[in-house]
């Protein structure tokens, strides 16, 4: 559908994206060096730089270079489960049969790993606060499964969630906590790196991420063990032996020498990035004040988000009226009030790029018959919020009223101005 409220709005010339890649020149230099050397392969000194950079600015033991955070994650999820269940028999998962409580407002690349390993995801809600796992919702999920020992929590959009409280709530029951820090590179919790806080974390360095490498990925962890483990485990579980030998199952989830010349080269820029996403959002922000909506919330008293991407959320009584089926949505404009259905038409209409909220897992066919667990409700799976009504489904209500912004740390403030003049259109 086409944005049609406002004629006259200014069109950007040159098309704002959510999230690009934002290069400096030095990736190239250690690009070349990979070559000339010819280290075009999964060893050399780009990786091993890119690991002792990472570890010193994250403040862990260490960090183990992997193709993709969804990598990451996985190793992490395996590690867990060996530690928790044992190991597994050649051909089963290490977490199977097994519950795991995950985050539920959150990418699925987050989930996926549990089911990898044969373990079965619980859906826990989001809190408005930090639109992350909702500590309460997670204390109530161990009353109903005291018997889960693995947590896999995410930092939505590059804000932390409170990650002390959630920590705290793992140790009490003897959870493993594992944090999905893919988007929150570079945030802190009262002073401390995300990506730290669990025994296994992960970083992503995918294509749209504040560092990118293209692709790529880290686990973070304090255990010597566990990063021989997964040192060893992605690049094939060899044994040491003059042949091929194995004793374990192998991956090949090793980082590129190339690609971590990339991120060796973009390192250095992660503060920078941050300033210009904390920018982006504090422009929104301004633009948006009598407006009847809200960025994504953080505490600054508690953290410092990398600002990642720049969310909104309208508010409940300024919504037009808006429906979304699984693949598609309708809405009807009224005056004064909007839903992020129109607004990313009209964000599109000046030609920048915006996007919806991540769909819940537990609205995913997918894991429709996954438990989900809301602060208040009764635990039982639910595919949509709106067929219980009697359910507080944070999560739905987020996706529901909530958008991400364009939020390229490339688009001027002059662009910048054109996104939010589209925006303020909408609810006129
Ligand atoms: C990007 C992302 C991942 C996966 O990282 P890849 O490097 O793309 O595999 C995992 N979790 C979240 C929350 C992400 O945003």
């Amino acid at each position: 559908m086409a944005f049609k409220r406002k004629g006259q709005l200014e069109k950007l010339e040159k098309k704002v994206f959510l999230a690009t890649a934002t290069m400096h020149g030095d990736e190239l230099k250690y690009i070349k060096e990979a070559y000339d050397t010819n280290w075009m392969t999964t060893v050399g000194k780009n990786i091993d730089e890119v690991e002792r950079i990472a570890s010193e600015k994250l403040g862990c033991g260490y960090a183990v270079g992997l193709s993709s955070g969804t990598a990451a994650l996985h190793m992490a999820v395996k590690l867990a489960g060996e530690e928790l269940y044992g190991k597994p028999k050649v051909g089963h998962g290490a977490l199977e049969g097994r519950k795991a409580f995950c985050t539920d407002m959150t990418f699925d690349a987050s989930v996926n790993p549990i089911v990898y390993e044969g373990g079965e995801p619980v859906f826990i809600d989001t809190e408005y606060d930090t639109w992350n796992m909702d500590p309460e919702a997670l204390k109530k999920a161990f009353e109903i499964y005291p018997e889960v020992k693995l947590v896999m929590l995410a930092n939505l959009y590059g804000t932390p969630a409170k990650l002390r409280e959630i920590k705290d709530i793992c140790d009490s029951h003897g959870a493993i906590l594992i944090e999905d820090a893919a988007e929150s590179f570079g945030a802190t919790y009262k002073g401390v790196q995300t990506g730290t806080f669990g025994k296994y974390n992960c970083i992503s360095f995918n294509g749209n991420k504040i560092i990118t490498g293209s692709s790529g990925g880290l686990l973070i962890t304090d255990s010597r063990y566990a990063a021989e483990k997964v040192r060893k485990w992605s690049t094939q579980s060899r044994e040491a032996a003059p042949w091929y030998q194995h004793e374990e199952l192998g991956y090949n989830y090793r980082m590129s020498n190339v690609i971590a010349g990339v991120i060796r080269g973009q390192l250095p820029f992660l503060e920078e990035h941050i300033a210009q996403k904390k920018a982006i959002y504090e422009r929104y922000k301004e633009g948006f004040k009598d407006l009847p909506v809200a960025m994504n919330p953080y505490d600054p008293d508690t953290c410092e988000p990398n600002f990642w991407l720049s969310c909104m959320i309208v508010d409940k009584d300024a919504m037009c009226r808006q429906v979304r089926s699984d693949k598609e949505a309708l809405y009807i404009s009224e005056t004064g009030k909007s839903c992020p259905t129109e607004i990313l038409d009209a964000i599109l209409s000046v030609n920048a790029e915006g996007r919806p909220i991540w769909k819940p897992m537990h609205m995913q066919p997918i894991y429709r018959l996954n438990a989900f667990i809301t602060r208040d409700g009764d635990g039982r799976a639910r595919s949509n919020a709106y067929i219980d009504g009697g359910v507080n489904d944070v999560g739905a209500d987020i996706f529901d009223r909530g958008l991400c912004l364009p939020s390229d740390n490339k688009m001027t403030a002059e662009e910048q101005k054109i996104v939010i003049e589209v925006v303020r259109a909408c609810f006129e």
